[in-house]
């Protein structure tokens, strides 16, 4: 069992961790989560010797003291450290990399068998082994970098952000992985942003803030956790607890400052663009010619005269309601809810137009360094 102990650490006046207590059994998965320098990392540096600041406090292996070992004796004594950016390198294949993780004593002598069980465990390290890591993936060399870790034959693995750069779907193969060191008895330990998908496999949580431990519970129980959710899950990542009850009126959302939508999407009534109702229109137009049509009937009174004065008043009446329409400010669409149409502002309207700068796309170009070679070649 690995624990820390009343665990502090500082960095000149700058206290990293205070008082930290953590441990981790063999066969379980324990995640640390806490903000951005909360002191996670300070804790797995402790841990590892590795630490720049100066560490006081109890870090025990299996009952071995940590704090007075080198970070090789502590690998020795079953402790490894999975770095955040993963520390492999790059210009070595799979194997070389995996094989270099075998330097401690204790995994020295049994190299061969511990790389045909990172292989059992990663098959596709096996199937790449003689790839340049440079060339992989970003979770193949995850996978590489856990590999090597698992080639010190460790009780108790320690990582730092595994899924730092990783998908989604990739770091779900990762945890998946984990998982399968959990299930050969090793212990894990590891510092996490993605809180959903680590707690999904973990065993055990504990919550880091300014460089105390202020919570420490099952994972299970830190799901449902509703201050958990806020700050680590995400509003509707994971399924609400059991006591909190739906809203009973749906948040209306804060109406945008301005919106531009194209003018395929504008609806206005023809009513809104004329300024007056159509239909009054049409009516006078229509009343207009059955009078006209009325008197032209034989027998009708023949001094009536065709009132084409008055048909064509009506007709210059709809031309100059066009021709006003015309000349209007720009009508805005009405927003849902809003009594109706809308003319800009006199003010706004004032206003010049607002304007809107079209930047060009920067054009990139990409050169390639010829193998063996100092020169450069644009492709
Ligand atoms: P993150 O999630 O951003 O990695 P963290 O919780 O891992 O954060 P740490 O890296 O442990 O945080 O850092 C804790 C605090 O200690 C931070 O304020 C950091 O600036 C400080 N710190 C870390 N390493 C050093 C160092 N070598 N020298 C001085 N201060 C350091």
């Amino acid at each position: 069992m690995l624990e820390l102990s009343d665990v502090s650490v500082r960095y000149g006046q700058h206290r990293a961790l205070d008082h930290a207590s953590v441990r981790v059994d063999k066969g379980e998965i324990v995640v640390i989560l806490g903000a951005n320098g909360a002191g996670k990392s300070t804790l797995l540096k402790a841990a590892s010797g590795i630490c720049e600041g100066i560490v006081q406090g109890r870090i025990q292996l299996d009952g071995t003291d940590l704090t007075t070992l080198s970070p090789n004796r502590i690998v020795d004594a079953g402790l490894a450290l999975v770095p955040e950016g993963r520390g492999v390198f790059p210009d070595l294949t799979v194997r070389e990399n995996l094989t270099l993780g075998a330097y401690s004593r204790r995994a020295r002598d049994d190299e061969a068998l511990t790389l045909d069980r990172v292989y059992t465990l990663f098959p596709k390290l096996r199937e790449r082994e003689k790839q340049t890591v440079r060339t992989m993936s970003g979770g193949e060399q995850q996978m590489v970098a856990i590999g090597r870790a698992m080639m010190s034959n460790p009780t108790i693995l320690t990582l730092d952000e595994p899924s730092l750069g990783l998908s989604p779907l990739l770091s779900k193969e990762l945890f998946q992985n984990l998982a399968k060191v959990r299930d050969l008895g090793i212990g894990v330990l590891m510092v996490e942003q993605n809180a959903k998908q680590s707690l999904a496999i973990a065993d055990r949580c504990y919550l880091i803030e300014n460089a105390s431990v202020v919570h420490e519970d099952t994972a299970a129980n830190m799901m449902q956790d509703p201050a958990v959710q806020a700050a680590y899950l995400g509003a509707g990542s994971s399924a609400p607890p059991a006591t909190q009850t739906a809203p009973a009126v749906l948040p209306t959302p804060e109406p945008a400052s301005f919106a531009i939508k194209p003018r395929s999407q504008q609806t206005l009534s023809a009513d809104a663009v004329l300024g007056r109702s159509v239909a009054d229109l049409v009516s006078a137009a229509s009343q207009q010619s059955i009078d006209v049509t009325a008197r032209q009937r034989p027998g009708a009174a023949t001094t009536a005269r065709v009132p084409t004065d008055r048909l064509a008043a009506v007709m210059g009446e709809i031309e100059r309601a066009a021709q006003a329409a015309r000349n209007r400010p720009r009508m805005t669409a009405p927003k849902r809810g809003a009594p109706g149409p809308v003319a800009d502002q006199p003010t706004a309207a004032a206003k010049p137009p607002p304007v809107i700068e079209v930047y060009r796309a920067p054009r990139v170009e990409v050169y390639r360094r010829q193998p063996g070679g100092s020169e450069f070649e644009r492709s």
